[in-house]
């Protein structure tokens, strides 16, 4: 079972305090998505893996530590329209604010961040702001481009196939898919991952599909 624990967590920006629920533990029963989305119960704990200050609209995964240059991000007009953005969802507001602040420093971070987004848009069913956070996350993946041949890239070259699959960029995802399949570190797990990619996108699937879908 999830656990949460109550907190009062005081922010590093404006120094107001506001109630937060902290993720104490959780489990995963069964494979996560083709996008690494992991499975119940871990799945629906998504909402404590991230907090905003109700006053100032600082997001960070804890909002008592300071991130670089956060006061000034803050303040820049594209932290304050998506923080005022009324089509995006509440939970994706935070992740978006949170992927601006890391951009610069942690681009790995921000992508995963915006998948994150994509991923409360999914539970919201909101189709059209989904595909703009995921439409974020390949542009910021796009700069990291050639991935390395090592975890991190593995793992990028995998999301960035399913992003494309989602958003229904078949074409692009086939590419990514071709690139995957060329990592020196490719493994089994990437294989069978591509093989069933393939399979959907053939098949124009946008959906999502867990690994443990896969033939
Ligand atoms: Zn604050």
């Amino acid at each position: 079972m999830t656990t949460l624990i109550p907190e009062y967590i005081t922010c590093a920006i404006c120094g107001k305090g506001s109630n937060h629920r902290l993720l104490g533990s959780s489990n995963q029963f069964g494979l996560p998505d083709l996008d690494f989305r992991p499975p119940p119960m871990m799945r629906d704990t998504l909402p404590y893996w991230i907090q905003r200050c109700p006053h100032c609209g600082y997001s960070n995964t804890n909002l008592a530590e300071l991130l670089p240059q956060a006061e000034e991000r803050i303040a820049s007009s594209q932290y304050q329209a998506i923080l005022k953005d009324k089509k995006l969802p509440t939970l994706a507001i935070s992740f978006s604010c949170f992927a601006l602040l890391i951009a610069s420093e942690k681009p790995i971070n921000a992508a995963q961040a915006y998948l994150h987004a994509a991923w409360a848009c999914d539970d919201d069913r909101d189709d059209e702001m989904a595909q703009r956070c995921r439409r974020e996350a390949i542009n910021t993946l796009k700069t990291l481009q050639p991935f390395n041949h090592d975890e991190a890239g593995l793992w990028m070259g995998l999301v960035l196939i399913d992003l494309f699959r989602r958003s229904a960029e078949f074409q692009s995802a086939v590419t990514a898919c071709s690139d995957v399949e060329n990592f020196e570190n490719a493994n089994e797990v990437s294989s069978k991952i591509c093989t069933f990619q393939k399979v959907l996108i053939a098949q124009k699937d946008t959906k999502a599909h867990s690994l443990s879908d896969a033939p």
